[in-house]
């Protein structure tokens, strides 16, 4: 049957070999059949910039997604937090599409809205202030200009901080509020919602304005190796 594929998370780096294995097995064996692959952020452990694209392990990555257009499946790709900085040339190097967050889609007849997540963690108010900073066009813009390894070393950096600080932060600021997800289901028309980055995979019904709204979070790639496969009759998580 017609299906598309969701994931999300998976942080590929050049350090976890069997992440990166799982996604090379997966882009073979499990998306080749579907219409269309969607990667809902955090593809990369970071991603510093376009200019990074001839890394040796990048070029693996984009070369695993590039050999689905054979397939037909076609990919779609959204920003995550970690991967915010993915431009227009890596997008073409994988014949992807870029996507922005959060992307309404019609899903076999069901609208459902896209998103990596992180917009919906407003608990954490903290992030929200470093999200808003980095999403901003001129910083980015300065920050693309300085030189690819001094931008590495400064990502490197950030991340051995935000491991630290994460471990001390509630779970439950780290969640999306029901809040912020009932608002975006009321802009949207109240579709159903996937997205991922929390790490918490499950299925939830919210209830907005009386309308019965499925929102799908997806598990991230190396602890719990899952998937959503969607079709007309609905989604199901699969493991990859
Ligand atoms: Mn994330």
């Amino acid at each position: 049957m017609p299906h598309s594929l969701f994931i999300s998370d998976l942080h590929l780096s050049a350090d976890h070999s069997g992440s990166m294995a799982a996604f090379q097995r997966f882009i073979a064996e499990v998306a080749p059949q579907a219409e269309a692959l969607y990667i809902l952020g955090d593809l990369f452990e970071y991603w510093a910039g376009d200019d990074d694209l001839n890394d040796e392990f990048h070029a693996r990555v984009i070369t695993a997604l590039r050999s689905l257009l054979r397939h037909g499946t076609r990919v779609c790709l959204l920003h995550g937090n970690r991967d915010l900085l993915m431009g227009q040339a890596l997008a073409e190097a994988c014949h992807a599409t870029l996507l922005h967050d959060p992307t309404l889609i019609d899903l076999y007849g069901m609208p459902t809205l896209l998103s990596h997540g992180d917009i919906l963690c407003t608990g954490d108010t903290e992030y929200q202030r470093y999200r808003a900073q980095v999403h901003d066009a001129a910083f980015q813009q300065q920050f693309l200009a300085r030189p690819l390894a001094e931008r590495k070393a400064y990502i490197e950096q950030l991340r051995s901080r935000s491991t630290t600080e994460k471990q001390g932060k509630d779970s439950v600021i780290m969640d999306v509020s029901d809040a912020a997800v009932a608002a975006l289901l009321r802009e949207y028309r109240y579709p159903r919602l996937i997205h991922g980055h929390t790490h918490l995979p499950d299925c939830h019904e919210h209830v907005v304005d009386g309308h019965r709204c499925e929102r799908w979070v997806l598990g991230d790639w190396h602890q719990q190796g899952s998937a959503l496969r969607c079709d007309k009759q609905g989604c199901v998580a699969i493991l990859v």
